[in-house]
């Protein structure tokens, strides 16, 4: 497909998903986030040698929250090999992001990263290995897309703690069958940092390039084998979506990772990748317009994995 083509298809999206008679509500959990329309929209592509081209809103900066959980995972991958899956399984859990039922019959061992216990433990590793799991994590973000202003919101993350009980709860379960090897309180205060870093649909598009070259980083530099691109990509198709990655892969047919405040990245394997946002949510925690913009995307290109 070559730009025109591109830009067509991303056209015709964009005017197909302005249409849509319900785009969901936007998360409501803290107040930075129940404050930005559900109607905004940006949708960006980046093929595989970082030349990215957009519509809508696809330069404006939004709350990334839990497709962080892809970034984190690959870096503990590539730091720890597979060492992370006698900590977390990678099963689809089948229950809401935050839940804490599977936790107990299941010996704090989370059932995947994506979901709130399993990123816990991600984002723990990665601390242990590193020394600051935030640092590191912004220092790739920046890397992969060009920008350095990628940050922080301070003001998301001190929301986030005011609303973190469950988080915490999480995090201390684990604590308790030993999977959390560093205090509670310091670890959520880096994941609820990292949940509240701000980009755009094309810095993220392009931060997730390295899962369309096989894990091969910007810079033509290797962060993963390609066997644990692979297997990333494995875990985000099942597991990527909350407890709807069942209906995004019969409908998208994708790798992807949603996030509450309504971005979705996908993968197109060798090609490139994807990333739209839109904040109104379906009941699950997923964009409604990201959904379906991402459902037309696969229709008219015929670039699923499918
Ligand atoms: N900060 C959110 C939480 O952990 C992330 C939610 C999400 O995007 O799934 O509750």
């Amino acid at each position: 497909m070559d730009f025109p083509q591109l830009k067509a298809v991303l056209e015709q999206i964009a005017d197909e998903v302005g249409a849509l008679p319900g785009r969901g509500r936007s998360a409501d959990y803290i107040p930075a986030l129940a404050g930005v329309d559900p109607n905004r929209f940006g949708m960006a592509f980046a093929g595989v040698d970082g030349r990215v081209h957009g519509v809508g809103e696809w330069r404006v900066p939004f709350s990334v929250q839990s497709i962080t959980k892809v970034f984190t995972l690959a870096l503990v991958l590539a730091t720890d090999g597979a060492g992370l899956w006698e900590s977390v399984g990678r099963e689809p859990s089948g229950n809401p992001f935050n839940s804490l039922v599977q936790l107990e019959y299941e010996n704090g061992i989370p059932r995947n990263p994506f979901i709130n216990a399993g990123a816990l433990v991600v984002t723990d590793r990665l601390q242990s290995l590193t020394g600051d799991a935030g640092e590191e994590l912004l220092a790739f973000l920046r890397a992969e897309s060009g920008n350095p202003d990628i940050g922080f919101d301070l003001e998301v993350a001190s929301s986030e703690t005011a609303h973190g009980d469950r988080n915490a709860a999480l995090a201390h379960f684990m604590a308790s069958y030993g999977n959390i090897r560093q205090p509670v309180p310091t670890l959520l205060t880096h994941y609820f940092r990292q949940c509240s870093i701000e980009m755009s649909c094309a810095d993220l598009a392009l931060a997730t390039g390295f899962l369309a070259r096989h894990g091969v980083r910007a810079d033509g530099a290797r962060l993963l084998t390609r066997s644990e691109a692979k297997q990333i990509n494995a875990v985000m198709m099942t597991c990527g979506t909350y407890d709807a990655a069942g209906e995004f892969a019969y409908r998208v047919g994708l790798p992807g990772k949603s996030g509450v405040g309504g971005g979705i990245v996908a993968v197109v394997p060798g090609r490139g990748t994807l990333c739209v946002w839109s904040p109104g949510l379906d009941e699950r925690g997923n964009s409604v317009a990201g959904v379906a913009a991402l459902d037309r995307f696969t229709t008219l290109t015929g670039l699923s994995v499918f």
